[in-house]
């Protein structure tokens, strides 16, 4: 039994039910809990199940920030919306898209 490295007084158990809650998603995860403080530690090859499956099904909150430049068409600006974002929210040119300023940033949130 190994000792709880964060409140170093309990031991860590294993355990089958870490809950990771992905936007709504709910999966479980084997790993070890502290029975004092219940510090949770999925297993590493746990977690990268549950990412899989996450990025799967495309809810894994992915960090994607990509640098692109707007061109210029016709009086206006344009903005290319990457493919791999077009894939993931099943976007074409029929779906309505609301653009919206919140402090700095622009939000482009699909209607569908
Ligand atoms: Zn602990």
């Amino acid at each position: 039994m190994r000792k709880c490295k964060i409140c170093n007084e309990g031991n860590f158990e294993r355990v089958e039910d870490i809950v990771l809650e992905i936007e709504g998603h709910v999966m479980l995860l084997k790993g070890e809990r502290c029975n004092k403080c219940g510090e949770e530690f999925p297993y590493e090859h746990e977690t990268q199940k549950a990412i899989n499956a996450a990025r799967r099904i495309g809810i894994w909150p992915e960090p994607l920030k990509l640098q692109r430049h707007l061109s210029k068409s016709g009086g206006g600006l344009i903005l290319r919306i990457p493919s791999d974002i077009e894939k993931q929210f099943n976007l074409n040119e029929n779906v309505p898209i609301a653009i919206s300023k919140v402090g700095s940033k622009i939000v482009i949130e699909p209607q569908e």
